[in-house]
């Protein structure tokens, strides 16, 4: 096929498909890179606004091409060797007339004779508009994503970039444009700005096109210029590679409910010695009320734990629904076998010594994934420290447990030591209603637990430690189908770059692995937590008190400045001070000694009593205006508020807590806790945590609830 030439043009304006040409030409010859006017020829056939981009090889057709285009007109050179077309002079703006036309052609023919030149471009000269930067790079996790930020030193020096996973919704298109710091430009300063409709358009089209075309690996449309009315794509650079392997078949979690609600466990290498797994597991299971039935597997003993034991699961006389291995790695396989032949569906491995202990753990695993699947059961685990279900009494932990109550939070861990420390330290202030330990994640992993939790409706907070997600995509549909229901709060570990990654395009040198799951985390919904304390900060309120009910917060404090703090985290946060309407205001003026000067925060000085904190609040229950309550008490005499916060009708309105230093008041800390109080040490804290309750509830509305 001929490149672009005048013809072209022709052919072109009779809107053949030029570009999709070009793409199937390129993928046919192997090639990676497409030239500018390869490029731009693929967005136009998607519909996109670009300048155009023509093909000469010769001084004549470059004149014959300017004349047809238009002047003014640009001239670039095309090379696949030159990335940087201006930087190496490759780029000549504004061309009046044919002479300098001419002369531009000969000086770039000139200068990069040797360099790969394929030829110059020509197009037309767009007029000046906002610039701005739009990209496509493809993420090892998450697969194709699109960026989008302000051109020139806005993306070079600041990095001001938004990303989102493709494809996005018209939703996440306009997220993306307003979530940048420099969108206030693009909004419009001094009467210029920014058309946002096109803008959100231009993105929806990448996105689909690059989801019709998996094999576009790397885009940057660096600079598009935005009007108030349109854009145009003023330069643009496609990367090919081959089609990301389509994930693999989608196994519905719905059957992991059995995990977490079996009617039947067997416990292979349950044991009879006090201090060892196998006896720390089946106690486990033994003492905290679980209604079915335990089969404990133990060649040596009749009994184990006072319990009829099988020498072999093929002996066991029931289909058992779960099976818990805690052999020895090598005689895992086996082990799995057995529980194939028996007949069972699931099966959570709890030792470890897989691979996590290098290439001989992976074989076996290798090994157990096989069997696994030639005998259509889910494997959980290795490595792992199985399923606590606080609502069916199963407790699968490796270290010994004592009672627990049944809770709203659900927590996905990896390893088992993390999820016992939690438990163990939270359990007299939060109940947990499912811990579910994923380990070495073979088979089941953190989406199909966060599946089986979001469709749990004895769990209505979802918390999750990961360090890496496994296919990407699926991760945030899930979640992003979740997030409408109940809040998911996700803490990443593994923030430090992996190393530096060998990158071609502009777009893909500014995708960092911690953005780009911040972004995936945003595009679902998620709530990203900062560390382990921030997360337990944000369950514990989201489990224990309604969402707020509007902007307004309302701050009752007995030091200024703890109120201040408060105020200053209302903001920060994107919340409000409230503001009480006449009457309202007259009625908490009557009731406040002449010391107290603001009406919001209500500082009652050292002063403040039980008495004074409820008839404030009771007031501002009654407000329309206030959508929440911070409460700011002395820590010396924490316990004296406690009923008069109890015995308050909230209304639906939530409140949290400030203790300084609760740290050194335990026992008055948990009774609050235990009335669904949530304490904080801080009033920056105890405002964060408001403030994603606020993002979170107009998340919900948005998503139709
Ligand atoms: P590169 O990014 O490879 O250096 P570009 O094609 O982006 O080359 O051109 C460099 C700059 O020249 C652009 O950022 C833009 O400001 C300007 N420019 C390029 N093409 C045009 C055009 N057709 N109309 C107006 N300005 C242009
Ligand atoms: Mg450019």
């Amino acid at each position: 096929m001929s490149r672009n030439s005048v013809d072209d043009v022709v052919i072109f304006i009779e809107s053949e498909m030029i570009g999709m040409r070009y793409l199937a030409e390129a993928l046919s010859e192997g090639r990676r890179y497409l030239l500018e006017h390869e490029s731009k020829g693929i967005l136009d056939d998607w519909g996109l606004k670009t300048t155009g981009a023509y093909l000469a090889r010769s001084e004549d057709e470059a004149a014959d091409l300017a004349r047809s285009v238009g002047y003014p007109v640009v001239l670039k050179v095309l090379s696949t060797q030159v990335v940087h077309k201006s930087d190496q002079g490759g780029v000549r703006l504004n061309l009046r007339d044919e002479p300098e036309v001419r002369k531009a052609y000969g000086e770039i023919a000139e200068a990069f004779r040797g360099s790969g030149l394929v030829g110059v471009s020509v197009q037309k000269m767009a007029a000046p508009g906002i610039e701005v930067i739009v990209g496509v790079t493809r993420d090892p996790t998450f697969g194709p994503m699109l960026m989008f930020g302000l051109g020139g030193i806005f993306v070079e020096v600041m990095k001001d970039v938004s990303f989102r996973s493709i494809p996005i919704t018209l939703q996440d298109a306009s997220d993306m444009v307003r979530e940048i710091k420099g969108y206030p430009i693009i909004r419009g300063i001094r009467g210029i700005s920014g058309d946002e409709e096109a803008l959100q358009d231009l993105l929806m089209r990448v996105s689909a096109l690059v989801e019709a075309n998996l094999e576009i690996e790397e885009m940057d449309l660096n600079p598009v210029f935005l009007y108030q009315q349109g854009y145009t794509i003023v330069d643009a650079r496609i990367m090919l590679g081959s089609a990301p392997r389509s994930p693999s078949a989608h196994k519905p979690a719905e059957g992991l409910r059995t995990l977490f609600y079996p009617r039947s466990v067997a416990v292979l290498g349950a044991s009879n010695v006090k201090g060892k797994l196998g006896w720390n597991v089946f106690h486990n299971l033994l003492s905290h009320g679980f209604a079915g039935r335990l089969y404990p597997v133990n060649p040596r003993s009749a009994e184990v734990q006072g319990v009829k034991s099988y020498p072999s699961i093929k002996e066991v006389p029931v289909k058992v629904d779960v099976a818990i291995v805690l052999v020895p790695a090598t005689a895992t396989p086996q082990a799995i076998r057995d529980c194939c032949e028996a007949g069972i569906k699931y099966i959570i491995v709890e030792s470890a010594g897989f691979a996590e202990l290098g290439e001989s753990g992976k074989k076996i695993e290798r090994e157990m994934l096989s069997i696994a699947e030639a005998g259509g059961c889910r494997l959980l685990g290795p490595n792992c420290s199985g399923i606590i279900n606080t609502h069916a009494g199963v407790v699968e932990s490796i270290g010994v447990v004592d009672d627990l109550d049944p809770g709203k939070i659900g927590l996905i861990a990896q390893a088992g030591v993390y999820a016992a420390g939690y438990l163990w330290g939270m359990r007299r202030m939060v109940d947990f209603g499912a811990v579910a330990t994923i380990g070495n994640k073979l088979d089941v992993n953190e989406t199909d637990i966060l599946e089986t939790l979001g469709a749990d409706d004895n769990i209505q907070v979802i918390c999750m430690y990961i360090e890496d997600v496994k296919a990407g995509r699926r991760f945030l549909d899930v979640a992003s189908r979740i997030t409408p229901k109940k809040p998911v709060i996700v803490l990443k570990a593994g923030r430090t770059e992996a190393g530096i990654k060998a990158v071609s395009s502009h777009t893909a040198s500014l995708a960092g692995n911690d953005q780009i799951y911040s972004a995936v985390f945003r595009q679902a919904g998620m709530i990203r937590a900062r560390d382990n304390d921030h997360m337990f900060d944000l369950a514990r309120a989201f489990a224990s008190q309604p969402l707020p009910k509007g902007q307004g917060v309302f701050i009752v404090t007995y030091a200024g400045s703890l109120g201040v703090a408060a105020a200053d985290g209302v903001s920060a946060g994107g919340m409000r001070l409230s503001e009480l309407s006449g009457d309202l205001k007259e009625r908490l003026i009557k009731i406040l000694p002449a010391y107290v000067g603001g009406l919001n925060p209500v500082d009652y000085t050292f002063d403040q009593s039980p008495e004074q904190v409820k008839k404030t609040v009771e007031i501002g229950v009654e407000s329309d205006d206030v959508g929440a309550f911070i409460v700011v008490l002395q820590t010396e005499i924490l316990g004296t508020f406690f009923e008069a916060l109890k015995s308050i009708d909230f209304r639906g309105k939530p409140v949290v807590a400030v203790a300084a230093c609760k740290e050194f008041v335990l026992e008055d800390v948990i009774r609050f806790e235990k009335a669904k109080i949530p304490v904080y040490s801080t009033s920056e804290r105890a405002a964060e945590v408001l403030a994603a309750m606020y993002h979170y509830s107009l998340w919900q509305k948005r998503a139709g609830r």
